[in-house]
């Protein structure tokens, strides 16, 4: 009975923060993109260079804002536990996709992406899109966690009965006092918080429950200021040496 009761207290307290921090989150690029309507429509906004300015501004905003509504709509639907049928997915298509997904990100950041894929890998069984929105969460946290390093590596190998794919970066890393909670809906780590870096604290939890729908798991290791590498475990499956080709022609 204790142990619920901190737990739900806890769940509260994160809860009441994430509502607060959420208002913040929503205000910041709605405050942008009006005030930047507003100079476009008086017309104080001379010149192609700073006409383009605005339009980038008011895009990134409105693209962040969408972000954050995705990971809260994927958040409240998958409290109600989905139904679906798994299928054969080749890792390598699912990296390609989650990388593809991320491309804008990765653009615009300028960060060097190096890809490692372990040649003629096992299939792993799931859903792609919560696949793909697991590794894509796991990417666009490498990015904005990355500091000025500006790397990421994606990897993926065979290891005894699964497959593992690794994100990993050069960045900020995780406090050890936050590792244990990294995990949990709404949570931020301390550091990010106050260093002002956007973010709803559901990407890893919403990211861990695609990982499990599928079977799997996620780990994590990091060290502060040196980086981290986050490790999606999936369980793979046997399957006919035709359906292998064909998967990898597919990908390929
Ligand atoms: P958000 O990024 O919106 O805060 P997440 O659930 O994706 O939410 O991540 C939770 C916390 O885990 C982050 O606030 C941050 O402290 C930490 N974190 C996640 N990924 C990384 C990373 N690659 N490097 C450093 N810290 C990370």
């Amino acid at each position: 009975i204790v142990v619920s009761t901190q737990r739900a207290q806890r769940l509260a307290r994160l809860q009441m923060e994430f509502v607060a921090g959420i208002s913040h989150e929503l205000r910041t690029p709605l405050t942008v993109i009006s005030s930047a309507a507003q100079n476009l429509t008086d017309g104080v906004v001379e010149g192609k260079p700073q006409v383009k300015l605005y339009g980038t501004l008011i895009r990134n905003e409105s693209r962040r804002l969408t972000g954050m509504m995705e990971q809260i709509l994927q958040f409240a639907s998958g409290q109600n536990k989905r139904a679906y049928e798994p299928v054969p997915l080749a890792p390598a298509e699912l990296v390609d996709n989650a990388l593809a997904l991320a491309a804008s990100l990765i653009q615009e950041s300028g960060v060097t992406v190096e890809r490692e894929i372990e040649p003629d890998l096992p299939v792993v069984m799931g859903e792609s899109g919560a696949l793909i929105q697991c590794l894509h969460n796991l990417i666009a946290n490498a990015i904005k966690y990355g500091g000025e390093a500006k790397w990421l590596r994606i990897r993926a190998w065979a290891e005894s009965d699964s497959v593992r794919i690794a994100v990993e970066d050069h960045g900020i890393g995780v406090a050890s006092s936050d590792l244990p909670h990294i995990f949990d809906a709404f949570y931020r780590g301390s550091a990010v918080a106050s260093a002002q870096i956007h973010g709803t604290g559901l990407g890893l939890s919403l990211a861990r429950n695609f990982a499990q729908e599928a079977g799997g798991s996620i780990s994590v290791e990091s060290v502060p200021g040196q980086g981290s590498s986050f490790v999606v475990r999936l369980p793979a499956i046997r399957v006919s040496a035709a359906e292998h080709v064909r998967l990898s022609e597919r990908t390929a």
